[in-house]
Formats: C-alpha cells, structure tokens, sequence
C-alpha cells in the first residue's frame, strides 16, 4: 500500500485508533504529484538539511529522506508520533521532534543538528502547513532570522496570492511588502481541494521563499520600515497620506514633508506602492525624528 493513498490513510485510522483534528489543520496529501512538485521545488541536496513542518504521516517526509543528508520533522499532534514511527522505521536520517512549531526556536535546533552533521551546506524548509496558522509560521521563520536557504510551503490559495501580490494588486498588503522584503517568492503550483483527505474547504498553492542573503533596500531602522508598512495598509481605502499620519501618529504635516521629500504623491494608496518607496518613508520618519 502506497502510503499517500487513502487506504493506507483508512488503515492508519483503523490500526491507530487515530482521529484527525481539524483544529490542527489536518488535511493530509494523497497525490504523489504534488509531493514531488514540493521536492523538487525544493533543490534538496545531500549535504542539506531539511526541516519539515507538520509531517502528518509522513508522505513528504519520505521523499525529502531519500534526498537529504538530515530530515527534522516538527509535529505537534502526540497522536502521530508512533505512526511516523512506523512510517518512517526504514528511514535512518529522519528525526522527529513532537512539539509546537511556534514554540520551537529553529536556529537552536539547526545548530545542535550541525554537531552531528557538520557537513550541512544548507537548510530547507518545507511543508503542508496546518493552514489555520500559515502566516504566523512563516513570519516567525522570517522574523527570527533562522538560517535556512528556502521555504517551500503549501498553503491556502488566498494567503499565497497575497504573499507574492505585486504593487498595484489589489490584494497587496503588509503581508507582501513583509514577506517580499525578506525573500523572493516563487509560485511552485496550484493545488486543488480534492487532492486532500479530508479535503479542505479552499484551494491550496505551493510557494517557495528564497530567503535573501541581502536584503533588497538599506534601512536606517527596521522597525520603522515595518510601522510605515502597517500603517500604511491599516485604512486601505485612505490616502498614504491619511493612513501614514494616524497609523504613525506623526500628522500629516510631517507625513506630508516625508513623501514630498521622497517623491510620492500623498494621494497614491499603500498597494501602489513598492518595497523602495516604503523604505524611502521609513528612512524619511527616521530622519525626521532626529
Ligand atoms: N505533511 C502532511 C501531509 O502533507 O499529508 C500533513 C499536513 S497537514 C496540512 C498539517 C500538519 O501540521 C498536521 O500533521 C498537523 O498535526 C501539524 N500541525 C498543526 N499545528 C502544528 C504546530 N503548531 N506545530 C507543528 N505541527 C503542527
């Protein structure tokens, strides 16, 4: 029995006495295809690490094994632990850790990796991610700076398209100037509902996130960047100029100083705008602070 196909699911279930949990985002793949389009998107090398988010029972945690030199699979549901187990048994590179993936600090857990495996060249990160918290995954990977090369992740056809949303999209948002400030995002595929078991209520899209090892503008200060960011995308409908001055708290005098100096029109909204002009504003209210 294959082990992404329903049956081996079914059996799982029966032999387990194991219940899904839809509150953990449980939709397990069942088609071989877009494991491999998640594999191969993911230029596993030998000398790599790769991290998995939420292995479920394993399917794709197979497929990276067969290509790296070390899996680490971060599940939170204890429930499956013994079933990776089983799955897994002829996998010797694969290490399961049973814990909360928010709660896990990946940076930690690399460098420990590194001492048994001092070969590592780079670290991958992938995964199926338990949808109801996709955002916050992929911000705490970003934010915390882990040193990993990619994120190539399936999600909710909704959140990837406002991930890699260009300027002038209507669905750009902080989410995109966030995430493309960190990374470049590349759209791996589609993925329908009916691929899953159970099938989720939406769509689905793989996205890789080239983590950049030079981040695309200077900033005088980072938090700024992110507070005009906010600010900006916080009343969409208001101009820049409206949002900037209440999101910031700096008025629209000042505000209005920012963008004449930076050479944006006040009355453009925030999803116009891209990730140069941000930083120009940002670098503007630092000044201004001065
Ligand atoms: N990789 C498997 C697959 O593709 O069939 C399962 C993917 S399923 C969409 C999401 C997985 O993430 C589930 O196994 C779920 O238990 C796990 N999960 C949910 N919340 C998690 C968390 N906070 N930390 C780690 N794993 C989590």
């Amino acid at each position: 029995m294959k082990l992404y196909s329903p049956a081996t699911i079914k059996d799982i279930r029966e032999r387990y006495g194991f219940r899904l949990t839809k509150s953990l985002g449980q939709n397990f793949l069942t088609d071989k295809n877009i494991i491999d389009n998640i594999i191969e998107a993911s230029n596993i090398g030998e000398n790599d690490l790769v991290i998995e988010i939420g292995p479920g029972i394993g399917v794709i945690t197979k497929e990276a094994a067969a290509k790296a030199g070390s899996v680490i699979a971060v599940e939170i549901d204890k429930n499956l632990i013994p079933i990776l187990q089983e799955t897994l048994a002829d996998e010797t590179n694969v290490k399961i850790i049973n814990r909360d993936i928010l709660k896990t600090d990946l940076t930690a857990v690399i460098e420990e990796e590194k001492k048994n495996f001092p070969q590592m060249e780079s670290v991958r990160i992938i995964g199926n991610l338990p949808y109801y918290i996709t955002t916050p995954i992929i911000m705490k990977l970003l934010e915390d700076g882990v040193p990993a090369d990619s994120i190539t992740v399936m999600m909710q056809k909704e959140v990837a398209d406002r991930i890699k949303a260009a300027p002038g999209n209507k669905e750009r948002g902080a989410l995109s100037v966030a995430v493309q400030y960190y990374c470049q995002v590349v759209k791996v595929t589609d993925v329908p509902k009916e691929v899953f078991v159970p099938a989720p209520k939406v769509d689905s899209t793989v996205l890789r996130l080239d983590i950049r090892k030079e981040k695309p503008v200077e900033l005088k200060d980072d938090k700024l960047f992110f507070k005009a960011v906010k600010s900006g995308f916080a009343q969409r409908r208001k101009t820049l100029l409206n949002s900037l001055a209440s999101g910031t708290g700096l008025g629209k005098d000042k505000i209005g100083q920012i963008l004449e100096e930076a050479g944006i029109d006040p009355g453009r909204r925030a999803e116009t705008l891209d990730i140069d002009e941000f930083a120009k504003i940002a670098n503007g209210m630092f000044e201004m602070n001065l």
